[in-house]
């Protein structure tokens, strides 16, 4: 069995919603060519869509993180890095 992932979009005309694979999204947000809704309005994505901002937003969000863990690993008064040790209770 094949699972597509599709993405549902709604006609910036009509409102209609229609849905499209993912493949075929990618495609028309890295080509930004025009395509039709079912009833014929044509639009394409210009700039940003809300799905390349989740992306952004997803990869902000991991290297915060890793900064955060960065700046409170715990360190001698040398400045190495202490490694954690597994404790059996906190
Ligand atoms: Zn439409």
């Amino acid at each position: 069995m094949v699972e597509i992932d599709i993405i549902k979009e709604t006609c910036c005309s009509c409102k209609i919603p229609f849905w499209i694979t993912e493949g075929h999204h990618k495609q028309l947000l890295n080509s930004k060519d025009t395509f039709y809704c079912p009833n014929g309005h044509g639009q394409n994505y210009q700039g940003e869509s809300e799905y390349q901002k989740r992306l952004e937003r997803e990869k902000e969000l991991e290297e915060t993180k890793k900064k955060i863990e960065e700046l409170t690993r715990k360190r001698d008064p040398k400045g190495r890095y202490i490694k954690k040790k597994s404790r059996g209770k906190q």
